[in-house]
């Protein structure tokens, strides 16, 4: 568990401003949604919290600490992406150890990590198979183990379940909101789905155009949204 402090964050690509002074401040153990429309910056704000991109100003703190210039892996943090990114030659269990080798963990202690992930994720039964002979919300949980096993600080979700069919993906939804109450870590997850946003979120952040919007409970966002922007979007149908 850990805070995330973002401070007059401001990302351009090129001349094209993308983030725009933006402030958030995120508690320890929340569940924080960034919502709004493809091409808002969600995935740039994540992926400058995860030490993806460069910043152009402004900082980000994690855990009370400055992590601006940080490498990201020295920043307590796991990353879900939408595409499964599994290692396609290693098996579940080879996909689940593979960060921690890198990391030099003992051996006995990646069998450890790995088991308990397994079962958190329900994944046991998966472990020798490959990637390939996996469903897509399989896969996503896989995804989500080896954010598990380095007992990270941060989960950073940018849109896990939008390659998967409906029904899957109310069922991860139940999955991963079991995960934050299990493991009471900080969680930002970035999505367009309202829905989504709606029954996963402590908070959400609306965003458009690199701002956020407004940033309150679900049910504040749904009762009294701040402008026009906030009220379409939230209310439009999925
Ligand atoms: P979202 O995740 O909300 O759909 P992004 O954060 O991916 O939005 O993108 C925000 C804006 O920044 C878009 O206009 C996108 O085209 C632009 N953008 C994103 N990444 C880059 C990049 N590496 N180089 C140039 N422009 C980018
Ligand atoms: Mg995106």
């Amino acid at each position: 568990m850990a805070t995330v402090s973002i401070r007059d964050l401001e990302i351009d690509f090129g001349t094209l401003r993308v983030l725009q002074t933006l402030n958030l401040d995120i508690a320890e153990g929340e569940f924080i949604v960034l919502l709004g429309p493809s091409g808002c910056g969600k995935s740039t704000l994540l992926n400058a919290v995860a030490g993806l991109l460069d910043v152009t100003a402004g900082q980000i703190w994690i855990g009370g600490k400055n992590v601006t210039w940080e490498e990201p892996k020295d920043r307590g943090i796991g990353m879900v992406f939408q595409s499964y990114a599994l290692y396609p030659r290693m098996t579940v269990k080879g996909n689940l150890s593979f960060g921690l080798k890198m990391a030099k963990t003992p051996s006995e202690e990646i069998e450890k990590r790995v088991a308990k992930a397994a079962k958190i994720l329900q994944i046991e039964p998966l472990l020798n198979r490959r990637p390939s002979e996996l469903s897509g919300g399989q896969r996503q949980r896989v995804a989500i183990g080896r954010a598990l096993v380095r007992d990270v600080e941060v989960f950073l979700f940018d849109e896990p379940l939008s390659n998967l069919d409906a029904k899957l993906r109310t069922e991860l939804r139940v999955e991963i909101k079991r995960l934050h109450h299990e493991l009471g870590s900080t969680m930002i997850y970035v999505t367009h789905d309202q829905i989504e946003a709606l029954t996963l979120a402590d908070r959400i952040a609306v965003m458009n155009g690199g701002v956020i919007q407004q940033l309150a409970s679900p049910k504040e966002i749904y009762r009294r949204p701040v402008n026009r922007f906030v009220a379409g979007f939230v209310g439009s149908p999925g």
